[in-house]
């Protein structure tokens, strides 16, 4: 079928002005001071992100709204108004100074979709603790290495976790002081308050979560952080290598609040749900902050995918925006039409990707099965917020991942072999359209990080010339859309081509067998790489040689022989990081039989 290859503006139903409506004269109007100043600041000055989001709602008119609903988890739906998280926010940071966290120490938070983390998180950040949350999923492995790398000195989970990960690992943790335990629900309402079961409560260093907040005052004086004190310690997906631990500063606030308005359009009616997990920098920084900063009321899902629950959420809740991830998409597409149900999305205004290229199928995909199209975004833990993304402001360029938010430079660059005689590294701006180089974005954006843990010098190596330099390749075109080509460590190189395995994967998945692919560069005696990709099949689907047959025809229909993959192999499932993202280096560590290096941010390590 003939696609379109823009979707435009006016096909939106855009039932509410947007706040990015003109591209350039916006982006000419904006300063990241005057964004600052749509912040309140704290009495007397200084700027904390809690107090951002959460207290100056709770002593307005929005008090009363809730600010976060958490559905799932076999519980009922559970509420939380403005001022009341900010009441549970202000007994968790006095909680704190009962145990001893000081100003710059670090909390973990390893307890999932549940009430507590969000309180946890902004009540540190209250107290100018600086709080690092992880998967729940992750083993006790990754757990212990990243505590001990972020020098963990409290961790909150729950009691379920605590005997699953955390108990018999204790002592490989030497520097956690305390593990703060959230009790279960009790199994019969009838058993009174929950509280953490007396052999755990009674070991060595475990607090009881619901003790510590009932024997703590709810009012609290919010610590005066400024913009440049640390505020969290988010780790990287570990997609390309072992994961880094990226600081991030309370000044990140205002960054997260302007790209609330410009790449979500977050209104203040808005019914607002990011399905990200909170240990991914999407949950927090999308999942939590930016719509609390705005003064939204979102949705918390405590359960994991399923398709058909997801689109019931979407109708019930009437969400009217929607941050969610390709995985996702993908695995929507794939269950097709029945999951749908017939069901109907009149709340639904805007939808937003993250976190993998979204390929043009599944844009499509969007209008046709929720009537609106999908906006590609991009960004990274590094950038701290929404750097390059499709807006109201434009058409969407579907595969495409937008244009430059304003307050952000953008430039497509070539590391110069020659370095500035102090030795950093330099680089050249490639100012043709069409061409592909690194990322580049202008030093100067108020959410970039601060430091990677433990690496000043891998941090200084992150800039050159007043650039940060993203490791993407991607392209920008005459116009100023950005492509997205592939991770630098994914690119392959074959035949004197440099190849973006998104081209082959996003061809390969046009195919109506394939519903996930990934490409790989293996060596090839004549070309260098020859390409390789697996690929996932619908349910249902014979794998059998024709079917390869077919795909192979397909692909080099779609790419020409010199892009098309050389091999094909079916696949059920692909690597994947705990945040949804193919691990494109172990399949090429396993198909080379090379070591397969750090693994802790494995899906299958849960
Ligand atoms: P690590 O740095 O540990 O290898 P990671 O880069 O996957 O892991 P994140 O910071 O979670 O960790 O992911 C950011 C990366 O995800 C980006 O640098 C980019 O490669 C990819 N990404 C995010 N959004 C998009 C998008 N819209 N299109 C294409 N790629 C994207
Ligand atoms: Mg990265």
């Amino acid at each position: 079928m003939q696609r379109p290859l823009f979707i435009r503006k006016d096909a939106q139903t855009l039932r509410v002005p947007p706040h990015f409506a003109d591209y350039e004269r916006d982006r000419r109007a904006f300063s990241w001071a005057a964004a600052a100043r749509a912040l309140e600041g704290l009495p007397g000055g200084g700027l904390n992100i809690a107090h951002e989001a959460v207290d100056r709602h709770a002593a307005g008119p929005l008090a009363a709204r809730i600010a976060l609903r958490f559905v799932g988890g076999g519980q009922p739906p559970v509420d939380l108004s403005y001022a009341e998280l900010a009441r549970l926010t202000s007994r968790f940071a006095n909680g704190l100074a009962r145990l001893g966290l000081r100003r710059g120490e670090r909390l973990f938070i390893l307890a999932g979709r549940i009430p507590e983390t969000p309180v946890a998180m902004l009540g540190a950040l209250k107290a100018g603790v600086v709080v690092s949350p992880l998967f729940a999923a992750f083993g006790p492995d990754p757990i212990a290495t990243r505590v001990n790398l972020g020098e963990g000195r409290v961790l909150l989970t729950t009691e379920s976790l605590y005997r699953r990960k955390l108990a018999d690992w204790r002592t490989r943790m030497p520097g956690l002081r305390q593990v703060l335990v959230v009790a279960e629900p009790p199994a019969a309402p009838s058993a009174g308050p929950a509280r953490v079961a007396p052999a755990i409560a009674a070991e060595h260093g475990v607090v009881d979560y619901g003790e510590l907040m009932a024997a703590s005052a709810e009012d609290f004086a919010v610590e005066r952080t400024s913009v440049r004190d640390p505020a969290l310690l988010h780790f990287t997906s570990g997609t390309t290598g072992a994961p880094k631990g990226a600081i991030h500063c309370h000044g990140a606030a205002v960054a997260h609040h302007a790209t609330g308005l410009y790449a979500l359009d977050l209104h203040d009616e808005d019914r607002y749900w990011c399905t990200a997990d909170p240990g991914w920098v999407t949950g927090t920084a999308y999942g939590i902050l930016a719509p609390l900063l705005h003064g939204v009321r979102s949705l918390v899902d405590r359960d994991e995918f399923d398709a058909a629950r997801w689109y019931a959420l979407l109708e019930a809740e009437r969400i009217s925006v929607w941050y969610t991830a390709p995985t996702a998409i993908r695995l929507l597409m794939r269950a097709g039409s029945q999951a749908l149900a017939g069901r109907r999305f009149p709340a639904l205004r805007f939808v937003a990707s993250v976190g993998e290229p979204l390929n043009p199928e599944a844009v499509w995909w969007g209008e046709q099965a929720l009537g609106l199209p999908i906006h590609d975004n991009w960004w990274q833990t590094e950038t701290g917020g929404i750097m390059i993304a499709n807006t109201p402001a434009f058409e969407i360029r579907p595969g495409s991942m937008g244009r430059p938010l304003p307050g952000v430079e953008a430039a497509v660059v070539e590391r110069l072999a020659q370095t500035h005689r102090n030795g950093s590294q330099r680089v050249r701006i490639i100012e043709a359209p069409g061409v592909d180089g690194e990322l580049a974005l202008r030093v100067g954006w108020p959410s970039m990080f601060r430091g990677y843990l433990n690496d000043e010098a891998r941090y200084r190596r992150c800039f050159a010339d007043g650039w940060y330099l993203s490791g993407d390749i991607v392209r920008r075109d005459a116009d100023g859309w950005y492509w997205f080509v592939g991770r630098g460590d994914d690119v392959i190189k074959a035949a004197g081509h440099l190849i973006g395995p998104f081209e082959v994967e996003s061809a390969l998945m046009e195919h109506p067998a394939v519903t996930e692919a990934a490409a790989i560069g293996v060596p090839d005696p004549v070309s260098g790489e020859a390409i390789k990709a697996f690929v996932c099949l619908k349910l249902g689907t014979v794998a059998d040689e024709a079917l390869r047959e077919d795909i192979l025809a397909h692909a080099r229909r779609r790419l020409g022989p010199a892009v098309a993959p050389r091999a094909i192999a079916f696949a059920d499932t692909l690597p994947r990081t705990r945040s949804g993202k193919i691990m494109r280096r172990l399949l090429r560590a396993r198909e080379l039989g090379l070591p397969e290096g750090d693994l802790s941010a494995l899906e299958t390590a849960a």
